[in-house]
């Protein structure tokens, strides 16, 4: 069998860095990534046989655990009946109508194929809706890789020191303002400022892709006010938090309703899935009940519906959320008592089942203090916790995931390889 090191000479050499998305590479961390030959539960194996304990989880679908048998059930069920039909199939109903049982603020919704799908979709028919043609997003928030949001993006783009990507044209990056997030005055002097221009207002309620970053108390409410009172849509990007804060996403958490709300990840249970939805006058614009267009020759397929299905059956189940959260503390309360004890500035903020750790003692509110923080540090820790069987996502500005397969063996194994990660950072 190949061994990591090999294949990743292999991939640099037919693969652009490397990999098929560039938060994969270890570009910040330094190193090589590892190739995963399967995952179980809380954990992934790579092709020499090492096993890590996941806290990346997919980038966030594996809520509940790797390779889970109600899921694998339900596609192996799927696939019994061929791949992809062309035509409307019953899990697509049945889908949008759990989605919008499940999130009441969605209406109306259209299946994608992936997170960015969604995104891109939601401004085009914002702006369609609205017949403005500017649209408002934060520094560090990551929605996709479409061109309007790769202005001051989070996430890879930030990791990589390009949040702004060329090839995006001026002429469309300048129709994307942007704010610092949780900053109330500078959201109200924008749209004082571009108000009847603004199609529509983009954020991660629980930005995810600049670290973990809660809304301050009131912040998310005052974004929704300014929408309302300037005649924007407020789109909520709950592609990482949809499903995972809480079973009704951070809307139902912070109890702010948005008019439109794009989905991903969890609602594939780890297929290629992203959705929007939002009130029904709004989603009534989409082709072909209405004039804006959007497409997808595989979306709603089957299987994908299949496995999506069958895992927002299993995070329906009672006290899945309360539970998840409980272990997320743990987790990060744990984490937080070693490092004191070491002596170490270092900080964490969590909701739900996601959490952030900053190597800083300072408590991380906006993206400036969370780019201000020990990166070097950072990537210390993250090598240490990797070579002790830990896998954190490799960069210190992405959110960690919790799994309802991360039990408090898993958590306490976790814990014991940050002691030696901790003391490995001390000693730098
Ligand atoms: N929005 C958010 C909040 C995300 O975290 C991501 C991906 N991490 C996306 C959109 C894009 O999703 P995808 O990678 O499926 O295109």
């Amino acid at each position: 069998m190949s061994s990591n090191h090999a294949l990743f000479q292999r991939a640099l050499e037919r693969i652009p860095g490397g990999v098929n998305s560039p938060v994969r590479a270890f570009r910040s961390v330094g190193g090589e990534p590892f190739f995963t030959a399967r995952a179980d539960g809380a954990c992934l194996w790579d092709v020499e046989g090492k096993r890590y304990i996941d806290y990346v989880g997919s980038w966030g679908p594996m809520i509940a655990g790797h390779n889970h048998p109600h899921v694998r059930a339900a596609v192996e069920r799927a696939i019994q009946n061929g791949l992809s039909f062309g035509t409307p199939c019953p899990a697509e109903v049945t889908m949008a109508e759990t989605i919008t049982r499940l999130i009441p603020s969605i209406d109306v919704v259209r299946m994608v194929n992936s997170g960015t799908e969604a995104t891109m979709s939601a401004i085009r028919l914002a702006r369609g809706h609205t017949g403005r043609a500017r649209i408002v997003k934060f520094e560090g928030c990551y929605h996709g890789h479409a061109d309007a949001f790769l202005v001051k993006a989070g996430s890879g783009a930030l990791t990589l020191g390009t949040p702004t990507s060329p090839g995006v044209p001026a002429a469309l990056a300048d129709l994307t303002l942007t704010l610092p997030f949780n900053d109330f005055e500078a959201a109200t002097a924008l749209f004082d400022a571009f108000g009847v221009e603004i199609a529509g207002l983009i954020v991660e309620p629980v930005p995810g892709n600049m670290n973990c970053i809660p809304p301050r108390e009131g912040y998310l409410q005052h974004l929704r006010a300014l929408c309302s009172r300037h005649g924007a849509l407020l789109i909520f990007d709950e592609v990482m938090t949809g499903f995972r804060v809480a079973l009704g996403g951070a809307q139902a958490h912070y109890g702010v309703t948005p008019d439109l709300t794009t989905l991903g990840k969890i609602i594939g249970g780890g297929m290629p899935v992203g959705a929007y939805g939002g009130r029904r006058e709004i989603m009534q614009q989409i082709a072909p009940a209405g004039p804006v267009y959007q497409a997808g020759t595989l979306s709603g397929n089957p299987v994908a519906m299949a496995a999506g299905l069958a895992m927002l059956e299993l995070i329906q189940q009672p006290g899945f959320h309360e539970e998840l959260a409980r272990r997320t503390r743990l987790l990060t309360d744990g984490l937080q008592a070693i490092a004191d004890g070491e002596g170490i500035a270092f900080s964490t903020q969590r909701v739900g089942a996601m959490f952030g750790l900053f190597f800083t003692a300072q408590k991380v509110e906006t993206y400036a203090q969370a780019t201000a923080t020990d990166t070097a540090a950072f990537n210390r820790f993250f090598q240490a916790m990797l070579e002790r069987g830990v896998f954190l996502a490799p960069s210190a500005y992405e959110a960690g995931f919790v799994s309802s397969a991360h039990d408090e063996q898993i958590i306490a194994e976790t814990l014991e390889a940050a002691r030696g990660a901790f003391r490995a950072v001390k000693n730098g």
